[in-house]
């Protein structure tokens, strides 16, 4: 069990799940739970049992299929409606049912809120919260309380706000989160406040800062420093609007830049494997630049700096990205010169010889000056420089030919056929596979003469799809470049082609990325 000093309080599952275009089932939040749990946070809430079935039916399951190793459940919802003992309020009772040993209450803290959204008055408000507070304690269970527009509240009437504090703590509440509900609070103003309800009414102070101003991480951070002790969050910064403070940047800067202790190291290091598996159980394309777990947070475009980076990598970058789970990555471009070509084969594990690296370098020069580009094709470039070291790049198969007939039938419906004719360990293999475009037509086709040789290719999944057109120079006609992107499920990896057919240029990326997803599995060349 983690540390009770501090409290590091997820809250993905419902607060998280608000994002736009995000639908989780219950075994996807019950899948996002044991990551979470692996993370090391210490309490997971779960969602709303009573307002929302999904959200009852995952506490229930929980029960039997969650064994977490560190976090404890919270169940989330609101004091008893105003007029009514809290012990007969449904949707309280539904809260004491989840069996969650945790339930985070959301009380309001805002005079005009309670007057205009709850109609009711402001005695009324604090009585709501006396009696939920208390009704749960004595059924034994611990009680959080989410004051909600508590920043907004504080400055309509900052006495009402200090009392709602106040109440739920002598009422049993072990921790009020102050919420920034709207999400346009700037630090300085949020630290003030949080430090005034800390010294003004004795009570463990909690914050839960949503995005809208770009300033959710920062908040939290000032609101740490100005006393709070419990600090809330989403995986990835999921969120309703502009989201919820991201709880692996908040995690990963208090324990790496203040000392907090608040997950274990080893874990720490699993943080970018962690946030790309969330991505992928939430299906949210991750965020390439997100702080500390990007794939491009550590990424260098090298040119001028190469030289150096190649002495002391940390004159280039603010931790040591192996503390994240993360990697140093050197963009090859034509800005790069040798230093770069050479850094770059070096973190892919080869040495290259002064002949090797020149001979690459004028090698992507070449490729590059045709519309490829190597910066955001890594498994394009390691098998060019293996292409150019010797005999390093595995064939798994050689192509033969290939072919794709597009057509719109009478119905209106527009299918891709292809069929491609393939070698591979001494036979000669035609397949044929069907898609809604040409492209993916052709990815089937190859799998389905592929994999049953290749059975880890199962695991390849073609993820993203990038097409450009780039205006010809010199006289030559214009061309198209194709960047894709392939997972499997240890990470991803992408491919790029370029031919004045889109077709050719996607089948290029396309046998790139199934040779590279057969590398990357292990495969020895046949
Ligand atoms: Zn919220």
């Amino acid at each position: 069990m983690a540390d009770d000093r501090f409290h590091v309080y997820d809250t993905t599952l419902r607060d998280g799940a608000q994002q736009e275009g995000l639908n989780l089932t219950v075994a996807d939040k019950l899948a996002i739970a044991r990551y979470l749990d692996r993370l090391g946070v210490g309490f997971i809430e779960g969602g709303w049992p009573g307002a929302n079935p999904k959200d009852t039916e995952f506490f229930r399951r929980a029960r039997t299929e969650l064994d977490l190793k560190h976090a404890q459940l919270a169940a989330f919802g609101s004091t008893r409606r105003p007029g009514m003992k809290a012990a007969d309020d449904p949707l309280v009772a539904a809260l004491r049912e989840s069996e969650a040993p945790v339930v985070t209450l959301v009380a309001k803290s805002h005079d005009r809120h309670v007057e205009l959204a709850l109609r009711t008055t402001l005695e009324e408000n604090l009585e709501m919260i006396r009696d939920t507070v208390s009704h749960l304690r004595a059924e034994g269970r611990r009680v959080f309380l989410d004051a909600e527009h508590f920043f907004d509240g504080y400055r309509s009437n900052p006495a009402y706000a200090l009392e709602v504090i106040r109440t739920a703590a002598e009422a049993g509440a072990d921790v009020v989160a102050l919420c920034d509900t709207n999400g346009g609070m700037l630090p300085d103003e949020l630290a003030d406040v949080v430090h005034e309800a800390v010294t003004a009414t004795g009570a463990r102070i909690g914050i839960h800062c949503h995005d809208d101003s770009g300033c959710a991480v920062a908040n939290t951070l000032a609101a740490v420093k100005a006393g709070a002790t419990h600090v809330q969050g989403c995986a990835n910064g999921y969120g309703e609007r502009s989201g919820n403070a991201n709880i692996f940047t908040v995690v990963a800067n208090l324990q790496l830049k203040r000392g907090y202790d608040l997950v274990p190291p080893e874990s720490l290091r699993e943080l970018t494997h962690i946030a790309h598996a969330i991505s992928e159980i939430t299906n949210v394309t991750p965020n390439s630049h997100q702080p500390y777990v990007g794939v491009s947070a550590f990424a260098h475009k090298a040119g001028l700096h190469a030289s150096a980076i190649k002495v002391d990598p940390m004159l280039y970058q603010h931790i040591d990205p192996a503390l994240v789970g993360n990697d140093m990555r050197m963009l090859v471009s034509d800005m790069a010169g040798r230093a770069s070509v050479e850094l770059k084969g070096r973190a892919l594990g080869y040495e290259l010889t002064r002949e090797q690296s020149t001979a690459l370098v004028e090698r992507v020069k070449e490729l590059e000056a045709q519309g490829y580009t190597f910066e955001a094709a890594d498994a394009s470039f390691e098998l060019l420089l293996r292409d150019t070291v010797g005999e390093l790049r595995p064939r798994y198969f050689t192509v033969e030919s290939w072919r794709v007939i597009v057509e719109r039938r009478p119905d209106g419906e527009v299918v891709s056929e292809a069929t491609v004719k393939l070698n591979a360990k001494g036979e000669r293999i035609i397949a044929t596979g069907e898609g809604n475009g040409p492209v993916n037509a052709l990815d089937k086709a190859v799998r389905v003469a592929l994999e049953r040789l290749y059975p880890e290719l199962a695991a390849v999944e073609l993820i993203d799809y990038k097409v450009r057109i780039l205006e010809g120079s010199h006289g030559t006609g214009a061309v198209t470049r194709v960047l894709i992107t392939s997972s499997d499920t240890d990470g991803e990896w992408s491919t790029v082609g370029v031919d004045e057919n889109i077709i050719e240029a996607s089948w290029q990326a396309l046998e790139q990325a199934v040779t590279y997803g057969l590398l990357r599995a292990g495969r020895t060349a046949p």
